[in-house]
Order: C-alpha cells, then structure tokens, then sequence
C-alpha cells in the first residue's frame, strides 16, 4: 500500500483545515490503494479526525520523551493517540535543527510513540554539505542506527527520506539518488530486519503535483512525505491521484 503523508507542519488554523479536509473527503473514496495521512499541527489533531473521512488518517509531528508528567508546553504521544491520531513523524530535520531532537530523545519520543500504539514516521535524511561530500550514505545509516532496535523487531516500519536541501527549497533529488539512497536504506533495513517488503520507504523534500508521478514510480518509492503542497487542495489531490494510480498499475 502506497503511503502518501502531508506534514502541516506549524500552518493551518481551523477554517483552512476544514475547507481542505472537505475537499479531500469528497476524493477519499477513490484512494482505496493507498494509506492518505494527514499531520496538522497538535492543537487540530482532533479537529482533523473529527472532520476527516475515516478512510483518511491523522498523525502527529512530534512528541514529547516522558510519557506524562510536568513538562509544561510539552505533548505526549498518549494524548496525541487518544486525539484520534494513529502515526506519528519522530526525526523530522526541523526537529532536529531547531528543537535539538538527536539520537537519545528520538530513541526516549519513539518509544513513547509505539507504548502509545502509533506508527511511526521515521525521518532520515542528509544536508547538503553531506552529499557535496560523498557523505550521503553514511550519515543516513548513521541515523537508521538511531532507532535500530525499533527497526530490528519491525516495530517501526514506515521510514521518510527527506534531504534536508530538498525540504521547503523547490529543490527535488534526482529520480536517480531518490532511487540510489531508497535502495540503500531498504538494504540496510533488509540487514536489520530480514525482509525488504516489511518497510515502507516515503520520499520527501519538495514533492508537489508536477514531480510526483515520476517520483512515486521510482524504483523503491513506497509514497511521499509532502509538506508544502499537501496545504494546497488541488496539488495534494493531484499527488494522492498518482499514488493510486501508481498503486493500481
Ligand atoms: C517536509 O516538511 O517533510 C517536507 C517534505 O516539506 P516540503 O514538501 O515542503 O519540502
């Protein structure tokens, strides 16, 4: 099943959620093939369940590593669960950049996910220093290692690539090192966890309606993590089109 995943990221009040939720709804009958999940920011997690066709699922972008307790403005993955979310995206390159989040909260917020009974979205992905020094590769094996016990026991099955170059810039990888880094990461996970088809691998990094057919027919493309253009009605139709179409051929 293709998985096609929009990050709100910190946009979108009520009003526009719901004008877009309402046009996605009227479409959801006909994306049978693919998994549509949608991750607003945490106050509209609810919001978004409530409103959303139940074919459609909801998601958080983050959370918190303690389960409860005193941790003022924080969120726990529990109550993003009993909001009505059922993934959520642990790892995403602005958590990283600006919240500090590495390898030791990742571990603590994706074990708190999966107590809470999420999917995790693990992101991975290189900045652009990285790949102009050949150094792709390692850095993303370096973060899988991140979370590899969760990888190990297939407990998280659902990986993002975002290159951080690509994210909000307009500036997609090549079809070809999309296809190059998403084999080496179903290897590596083939090593961790003995069986390629039990991890689903999501593109992301400025996927919009007019790259995302070619995108999603790539070699080990299992669907795309869509920022930007998954706040546009018409765009994240577009890309959710291909991905079943894609799905279904
Ligand atoms: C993202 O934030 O996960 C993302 C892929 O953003 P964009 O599509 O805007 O590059």
């Amino acid at each position: 099943m293709m998985i096609i995943a929009a990050n709100w990221k910190m946009n979108l009040k009520k009003a526009d959620a719901s004008a877009l939720i309402g046009a996605l709804n009227k479409k959801a009958s006909q994306w049978s093939d693919i998994d549509v999940i949608i991750c607003p920011a945490a106050p509209y997690v609810q919001v978004v369940r409530d409103l959303a066709d139940d074919t459609i699922s909801v998601g958080g972008q983050c959370c918190h590593t303690e389960a409860k307790g005193a941790f003022t403005g924080n969120i726990s993955a529990d109550m993003l669960e009993d909001c009505g979310a059922t993934h959520i995206i642990i790892g995403h390159s602005e958590r990283r950049q600006y919240e500090g989040e590495n390898a030791e909260t990742l571990a603590k917020q994706a074990a708190r996910a999966l107590d809470a009974g999420l999917k995790v979205i693990f992101c991975v992905g290189e900045h652009l220093s990285d790949r102009q020094a050949g150094a792709e590769n390692k850095v993303v094996a370096a973060q899988l290692s991140e979370l590899s016990a969760f990888l190990e026991t297939g407990q998280i099955s659902i990986i993002a690539y975002e290159p951080v170059w690509a994210i909000g810039t307009g500036q997609v990888a090549s079809i070809q090192d999309i296809e190059a880094m998403h084999g080496f990461i179903k290897a590596k996970c083939q090593t961790l966890i003995g069986g390629n088809d039990k991890v689903s691998i999501l593109y992301g990094g400025s996927v919009n309606a007019d790259n995302a057919e070619a995108i999603l027919s790539a070699a080990h493309v299992d669907g795309a993590l869509v920022g930007g253009a998954s706040m546009n009605a018409a765009s994240f139709i577009s890309i959710c089109d291909y991905g079943q179409s894609i799905s279904t051929s």
